[in-house]
């Protein structure tokens, strides 16, 4: 079945044609480790996670890379503020290679607890300076890069159209043209893509322009270049890196070698808290061991990821996790029922359900239509073997780990959910009463019920 994604470069849904029929080879921007990932920034790996599990499922092999930003991302997409690496260095008196070491290992284990399958090819961008030094030299011998005391600059005024992705209009490319700087700058898109280190700085290396360090778009386009040559199938990232760093990468890659290194370029939408954006101020960035801490495992979080498209905005509550704990029981519960079950069902329902799920994916991903299709296949009325095994193939798209029973309320009976639901309600409805009355009932019926700040737990007595 024709796979389709939605591609921000040409702003359209498109049939995914890979360049080789069996292995499809995908470029994903990964994390800046400078500190613990926030549950924003893993929704990106969800996303991530689910477009590497699809095409599997789908049946092609995968070259994937994923980069480990550990050196030169400033704090602004643009040349501007501090190095993300030597600000958190200095905010835990540390060296920055002993930071990045630190929060990369922290950032793995996340990923691994919610099952995103790790990318065939992890690269650090520390560990290929060498290569970005070669791409840098030949972007300047292709005339496309100019030279100032301190930097060097890529010239975006040399290229066909600079904006492909925001789609940003020539007039602009212009006006910016016109600017001047003092530090030598010549347009507004132009940036940094080799820098010479001042005698303080720690991550710096040996290279033609003195001791200097990479600019951080650099690292994506040689790293890209170094594992799945000049051109390949996908490129990855959150929608903020549309208007600066991927652009950066595109004009990168033109002057390196003339054209355009991916096909598809798909952007992750954000994660939103309480329908604003996620802030320290704010007090509500999470991170997966925050939700642990609150009583959610993992895969709660992925589940609950599973109800908005990664094309569109998704709003985090504590609420929404409730639900999501209490579908991921259910999910598991629906397939043990089924593995128990003697009933018959026909060849023609099997099939059909796997098809409507199999399209569901196919297209951009939809997993709110195939989570809908799973729902379907749950409460079937005939109990079956065949079902339980539906079930594991969709949960290879899915990752849940549907057949482990880890969970603390994984055997809590769906009458049981029902009376907590209905005591939730009951309580937000300061009916205190029957709120009272309800736990009473549950308690009689060996469950006990334990009110935590944004919800409820159950537990077997
Ligand atoms: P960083 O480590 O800061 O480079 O960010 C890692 C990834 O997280 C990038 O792909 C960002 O686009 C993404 N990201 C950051 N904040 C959010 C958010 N609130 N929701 C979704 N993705 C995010
Ligand atoms: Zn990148």
């Amino acid at each position: 079945m024709d796979i389709y994604f939605y591609n921000t470069l040409t702003r359209k849904k498109e049939k995914f044609i890979p360049i080789d029929n069996k292995e499809v080879k995908i470029y994903s921007c990964g994390p800046t480790v400078y500190y613990y990932a926030h549950i924003g920034n893993l929704r990106a790996y969800l996303f991530m996670d689910n477009l590497r599990r699809v095409l599997e499922y789908n049946g092609y092999k995968l070259k994937h890379v994923m980069n480990i930003t550990d050196v030169g991302h400033l704090v602004s997409d643009s040349d501007e503020g501090e190095d993300k690496m030597l600000k958190a260095a200095r905010r835990e008196n540390k060296d920055p290679f002993e930071i990045a070491e630190f929060y990369m290992k922290a950032f793995l284990k996340d990923i691994d607890k919610l099952n995103i399958e790790r990318p065939e090819i992890i690269a650090r961008a520390t560990e290929n300076i060498d290569v970005m030094e070669e791409y840098v030299k030949k972007i300047i011998q292709n005339g496309y890069a100019y030279e100032t005391e301190d930097t060097i600059y890529f010239d975006t005024s040399k290229l066909d159209k600079y904006g492909v992705l925001s789609n940003r209009n020539t007039e602009e490319q212009k006006a910016g043209a016109r600017v001047e700087f003092d530090n030598g700058k010549k347009n507004t898109t132009d940036f940094a893509i080799w820098i010479k280190a001042p005698e303080n700085h720690i991550m710096k290396w040996d290279s033609f322009f003195g001791k200097a360090y990479p600019g951080w778009h650099l690292e994506c386009s040689a790293m890209g270049y170094k594992y799945l040559g000049d051109h390949f199938d996908i490129h990855t990232g959150g929608m903020d890196h549309i208007p600066i760093h991927h652009e950066n990468e595109i004009a990168q890659s033109k002057g390196f070698c003339g054209h355009i290194p991916a096909n598809y370029w798909l952007h992750v939408d954000f994660l939103q808290v309480n329908g604003g954006k996620m802030s320290k101020s704010l007090n509500n960035l999470y991170t997966l061991d925050d939700l642990e801490k609150r009583g959610y495992e993992p895969l709660v979080y992925k589940m609950f990821n599973f109800t908005s498209n990664y094309k569109t905005p998704i709003n985090f509550t504590f609420e929404a996790m409730d639900s999501a704990k209490i579908a991921l029981n259910r999910l598991k519960e629906g397939y043990i029922t089924h593995n128990n079950g003697t009933d018959n069902v026909s060849e023609e329902t099997i099939h059909e359900f796997d098809q409507r799920f199999l399209e569901a994916i196919n297209d951009n991903l939809n997993m709110p239509q195939a989570m809908s299709i799973v729902w379907e296949v749950v409460k079937y009325q005939n109990k079956s073997k065949k079902l339980a095994e539906l079930l594991k193939k969709f949960d290879k798209v899915l990752g849940l780990d549907i057949d482990k029973t880890n969970t603390a309320s994984i055997m809590i009976p769906e009458k049981i959910i029902k009376l907590a639901e209905e005591r939730n309600d009951a309580r937000k409805n300061k009916q205190w009463q029957k709120s009272d009355d309800l736990r009473d009932e549950i308690m009689k019926l060996g469950y006990q019920i334990k009110d935590t700040t944004k919800g409820y737990e159950i537990t077997k007595i």
